[in-house]
Formats: C-alpha cells, structure tokens, sequence
C-alpha cells in the first residue's frame, strides 16, 4: 500500500502536530463523498458539516497533500480573471452575483481561523505592485471596479508610499488590500481538517478515489474499501488524473516554483516589508512573496506548463528573488518545492454537476486561496437545494485547449512565452 508522504517544503517542516489518520479500509455509508482534502474539500466538508450532513473525505495522500500545502500563502481576492473580463462574458445578472462573491473567499477564511482557533499566522494585507504605466492604469481601474462590488479597504499607493511598505525598486506604485493578507497555507489546511473531525466528520488519508461507480446511489471505490453516498464532490483539482474523464478536456495541471530562506535578522526583515504585507507584482507570469511567522521571505514564481517538476528550483526562482531584492544575496535558500494548479483556458473555475449527484469546482488557474473557501460554500449551497449561486459559477463557458491533449502544453507554453515577452517590454 503506497504511503505517500507531504514533499520536503518549509510547511511540511513547521507544520502544527496532527493525530494520524486512518486508511479506509472498509464499506462505509454517508451523506457526501468528498474526494481530496485541499481547501475545496475541506471548506465543503465543514460548511455541509455545520448543515447537517454526515460527510466522508477521501484523501489519496495527506490532508493539504496538494496546491493547498504549498502554495504562497497569498490571500488574493477576486478571480484569476478579473470582474470586468466576466462582466465581458456572460450576462449582467450572472456577473452581479459572481462580483458579490469576489470578496467572500478571504471572510470566510478569517471567520474559520477564529470560529475554529487555527494557528496559521495570519495576516492582513496585501500589496499588488505595478512594474509599469500600464499596469499602474490597470490596478486604479480595478479599484474603482471593486469598490463597485462593495469593496472599500482599498489604498493606490504612489512610488513613494509603495516604497514604504516594499524595499523594491522595481515598483512604480501600487494597491494596498487590507483584506488581502497571508497564512501559512498548511496549517490553514490542517486547522480546517481539524474542524471538520471536531464536528464528526471523517477523513481518510492514503486512501485514493480510484473509481466512481455512478448512477442514484453512488460508490467510489478506494483500493481497500468503498464509500457508498447519496452525493459525491470532486475536488481533487490538479492532482485528479482522469478520474472524471469529462474534467480533464478542459483544464491543464501548470507547475509553479516557491523557495524560502533562512530566517532573516529582524532588521533585515523589517527593512524589506516593514508592514508584513505579502506583495504580488502585477505580470501575466507573476512573482509574489511574503514573509513568514519566523521571518523567512518564501518567494514564488513562473509557471511550468504541464506540470513537469524542474531539475533545480532554486536555480530558477533564486534570480528572480535576487532582482527584487539584491540585498538578499548573502542569504541561503533552505526549502524549494514545486506544485501544481489547474489552469482553465478562461482562467475561471470549472464548476458543474455531473448527472444528479456529482458536483464539481476546480481550475481556479492560480488565485485559489479565497475563491476555494467560497467553493466549498456554493457546493455546500447547492447539495442543500440553494442552487442560484452555484449556477453563476456552473454557467461560465468552458472550452478545450487547442491541440488536445497532446499539444495543449506546447501552444499554452507558447501563449504564456508571448505574455511573458508583453511584460518585459511593458505592453
Ligand atoms: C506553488 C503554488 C503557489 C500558489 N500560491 C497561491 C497563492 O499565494 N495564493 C492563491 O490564492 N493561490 C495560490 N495557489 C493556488 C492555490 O493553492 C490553489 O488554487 C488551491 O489550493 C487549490 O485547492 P484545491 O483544494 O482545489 O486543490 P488541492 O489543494 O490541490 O487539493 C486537491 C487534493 O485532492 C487530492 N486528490 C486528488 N485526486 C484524488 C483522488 N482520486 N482521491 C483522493 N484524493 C485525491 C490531492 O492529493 C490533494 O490533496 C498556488 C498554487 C501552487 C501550486
């Protein structure tokens, strides 16, 4: 039996003690099948729990195994394609709703971490940094496009001021979100799987989905045992294979690199984001970094389409630290992990219902923290009869990759590629 442990990552080397947890091994009955224990799983499973449901969660590793123990930490609100871009898309009602929910994700967050006392260093803030003119322009049209939905926490920050809560010289300006902010994301996973056990809830870990037998009373079998359920959600986003064929036309797993120092002198720490806010620059192929509870700076970027994991991380996101912030260059790099997100070709998540009782999101395409909070929220929304939230998101189109899954890497490697060239000549 594989026993497929958490890859070496800062997170997985200061993660918070958890009990260990069973293998399934038997036939068991449920109200929801939940398949994976990411955020999405996690945040249907405690939403459905505080309903009433009895929920079972299948974890083919461990709890936050995937992007949700890896990733920046970032809370990011809104969409990886902005409100605007949808309002472009879909009808005026659809996009109202979708805009109303763009700012939940990060609420929800703070209500679990305080409802649920989970200690995963949160923080509020978060800075979008401009590298040029145009994207300058761009963030004070999304001030003014969020504060349309409500959302007033907001400061543009000019080159001085941004100069005073990031020590990079690389900024123009910016935006402030003081409704963004940042956790450590492991622990934020681990504290939700937590409460989703303190309200009777199951989860078993080494225990793959390996196949759904569909129809009214659905069974997914795991190697050793089976679920039997009235209703079942697949939130295994990027690490889900082709467990549900119909899913993987449509989105793509992308690899995407973080490395975290040493823990820096205070005054090193302090001088480089005097604030504490974690900060993401503004470029189709972004980096982001922030601070941790120990004073480590983590700093991600770059994409790999396809998910290969690269030869040496350090190699690839250690010069882009360093063009930052080129007074870290004495500093040593203890931690380098890749992971992977799903990325759709809208760059909006994929949502939907398959037959009666198999619901679905995945695809969030890189800001997923807050949106996947929210998902589990509309998913759980949904199973109880409230489908009108669930449905704005259901309804947004979804298309395949061009080139099939054979060339899809090659052309969104290549999209990305041109993207990329956009930003470094300041289109
Ligand atoms: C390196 C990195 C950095 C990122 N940084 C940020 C950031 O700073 N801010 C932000 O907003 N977003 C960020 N993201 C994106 C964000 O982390 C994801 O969008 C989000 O965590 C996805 O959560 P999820 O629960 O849908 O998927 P995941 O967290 O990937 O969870 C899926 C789980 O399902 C399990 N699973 C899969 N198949 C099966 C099966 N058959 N049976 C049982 N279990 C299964 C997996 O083992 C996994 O644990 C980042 C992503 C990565 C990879």
């Amino acid at each position: 039996m594989a026993n497929t442990p958490y890859p070496e990552s800062y997170y997985a080397a200061s993660a918070n003690a958890v009990p260990p947890r069973p293998v399934l091994q038997d036939d068991v009955e449920t109200d929801v099948c939940v398949i994976g224990a990411g955020y999405t799983g996690l945040s249907s499973a405690l939403f459905l729990l505080e309903n009433g449901f009895k929920v079972t969660v299948l974890e083919a590793a461990k709890v936050g195994f995937g992007a949700s123990g890896r990733n920046g930490g970032q809370i990011v609100n809104s969409y990886s394609r902005d409100i605007d871009v949808i309002e472009r898309s879909v009808g005026p009602k659809q996009a109202q709703l979708l805009g109303q929910m763009a700012f939940e994700g990060g609420r929800i967050i703070r209500e679990r971490v305080a409802k649920y006392n989970i200690q995963c260093d949160l923080k509020d803030g978060g800075v979008f940094a401009a590298i040029t003119a145009k994207q300058m322009g761009h963030l004070e049209s999304q001030k003014r496009l969020w504060e349309r939905f409500g959302h007033t926490q907001l400061e543009l920050l000019d080159q001085k001021r941004i100069r005073e809560v990031v020590a990079c010289d690389q900024y123009i300006g910016g935006m402030l979100d003081m409704s963004g902010g940042h956790i450590h994301p492991l622990n934020l996973a681990l504290g939700e799987a937590a409460a989703v056990e303190s309200l009777g809830g199951t989860i078993y870990e080494q225990s793959p989905a390996v196949r759904i037998e569909r129809g009214a009373n659905p069974v997914v079998h795991t190697p050793q045992g089976k679920v039997r359920a009235k209703f079942i959600i697949v939130a295994g986003n990027a690490y889900l294979g082709n467990l549900v064929p119909e899913l993987a036309a449509k989105s793509m797993p992308c690899g995407t690199q973080v490395i975290t120092t040493e823990p820096l002198r205070d005054a090193l720490a302090k001088a480089l984001l005097p604030q504490d806010y974690c900060v993401e620059d503004c470029n189709y192929l972004l980096d982001y970094y922030r601070l941790t509870g120990d004073k480590r700076l983590v700093f991600g970027g770059g994409v790999v389409y396809g998910a290969r994991d690269p030869a040496n991380i350090e190699a690839i996101i250690r010069p882009k630290m360093l063009k930052a912030f080129p007074q870290l260059k004495d500093v040593k790099i203890d931690y380098a992990w890749t992971g992977n997100f799903l990325l759709t070709l809208s760059r909006l998540p994929q949502v939907g219902r398959l037959g009666d009782n198999i619901y679905y999101s995945q695809g969030c395409s890189g800001h997923g923290v807050t949106y996947t909070h929210l998902a589990g929220k509309v998913l759980a929304e949904a199973l109880r009869g409230q489908a009108e939230r669930f449905d704005a998101f259901a309804d947004l189109p979804h298309y395949p990759f061009p080139g099939g899954q054979l060339l899809r890497t090659p052309f969104a490697a290549l999209g990305a590629w041109y993207y990329g060239l956009r930003d470094k000549f300041g289109y």
